[in-house]
């Protein structure tokens, strides 16, 4: 039961939703993205005590040393993704499923999300937090994700959250020729990579973005 007082409450956070939103039309992002992100209850995807913070726009600690990313990143990764509806895309890092979750919007349900997570523990968290908050086209893997998740490729886009020391072979073998990758590249300093498929033996075109703040890729093609 919701109650008077969680009703309040539910209403304080669409305001601070909307608020957030409103701060992001000043770093050039799509409204499609924009209002994707408006849909998503971001303080159902973050541990009950950073609630409070769930609409300011920085990166929360999710526990076992991982954070969930700034919702200004989300949204510039997505948008660099061009996610059209009905999409395969593969994620790597699900971390509390929110990005997973703006993904799935901008998809819609003829479109599906594989989001793989290393950690168990948050794996669990991410899948809870979708399926919470009514996401059903996430399915949430344990795996290893520098291997990628060769029983469903190709994908037609692949979003990786934590950054890499480069791109994993196995990534680029299961991205369909003409589909992108969004990775954010390097160690102490790190820069956001759109990587796009030109050519079925691997040929692919990399622009550099900006520099970015990500926890590492941990695994066989990580750190
Ligand atoms: N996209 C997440 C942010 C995740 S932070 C969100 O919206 O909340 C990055 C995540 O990548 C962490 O949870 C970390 O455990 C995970 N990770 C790191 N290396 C990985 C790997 N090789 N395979 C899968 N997940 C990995």
């Amino acid at each position: 039961m919701v109650g008077q007082y969680g009703r309040q409450k539910e209403l304080k956070f669409k305001d601070e939703r909307k608020e957030l939103i409103k701060s992001l039309k000043f770093q050039d992002i799509s409204d499609r993205v924009l209002s994707a992100m408006e849909r998503v209850p971001r303080h159902l995807f973050v541990p009950e005590t950073m609630r409070h913070r769930a609409y300011v726009d920085s990166p929360l600690s999710i526990g076992k040393n991982q954070t969930i990313s700034a919702p200004h990143m989300v949204a510039i990764m997505c948008d660099a993704l061009d996610l059209c509806e009905g999409l395969k895309i593969l994620e790597i890092g699900a971390g509390s499923g929110y990005h997973a979750a703006v993904i799935s919007e901008l998809i819609g349900s003829g479109g599906r999300v594989y989001a793989i997570e290393r950690i168990e523990e948050l794996a669990k968290f991410a899948a809870a937090n979708l399926k919470g908050s009514g996401y059903d086209n996430v399915d949430v893997i344990v795996a290893d994700g520098t291997l990628g998740l060769p029983e469903y490729a190709p994908y037609d886009r692949i979003s990786v959250t934590c950054a890499a020391p480069d791109v994993p072979p196995p990534l680029i073998d299961q991205l369909k020729v003409g589909g992108k990758m969004a990775i954010p590249i390097g160690k102490s300093t790190q820069y956001l990579h759109i990587i796009k498929k030109t050519g079925k033996n691997g040929e692919v075109d990399r622009e550099r973005k900006m520099g970015v703040v990500f926890v590492p890729l941990v695994g066989k093609y990580g750190f």
